[in-house]
């Protein structure tokens, strides 16, 4: 049977795949064509992955550097109660006492309380 026009034929030779010479050089020419087309296929693929990849590094990036930045906030920003009370030179009570007073700006981070390092310059220094 021709691997072209599908008819049937005598073969000459035992590995003739085509009836006639025009079925043989369609057949060639669909086969090369078809190559070229998996060929853009697979490159479309490929593309496609790769985009894939590219944008899951770039959320990657992104996902770091915010959690650098946040990072940075909490350790350069934000200060324990203990730690301000340190740098401010009061007791811990004159702290609690100056929160009750709305004088220094807490930020509540679930049961803990952490102080923006900008306090430090707003309050002045009394221990009444
Ligand atoms: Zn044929």
């Amino acid at each position: 049977m021709c691997n072209f026009c599908n008819k049937e034929f005598v073969a000459q030779k035992y590995n003739t795949k085509s009836c006639s010479n025009r079925c043989a050089n369609l057949s060639h020419k669909m086969k090369v064509r078809q190559d070229k087309e998996n060929m853009f296929n697979d490159n479309e693929i490929y593309k496609r992955l790769l985009h894939k990849l590219l944008v899951s590094v770039e959320r990657i990036e992104i996902a770091l550097e915010l959690y650098g930045v946040k990072q940075q906030i909490s350790k350069e920003e934000l200060l324990s109660p203990e730690k301000y009370c340190e740098l401010m030179n009061i007791h811990r009570k004159t702290l609690t006492r100056m929160i009750q007073r709305n004088e220094v700006a807490i930020i509540k981070q679930g049961n803990k309380i952490l102080i923006n390092k900008n306090q430090l310059k707003n309050t002045t220094n009394d221990k009444c």
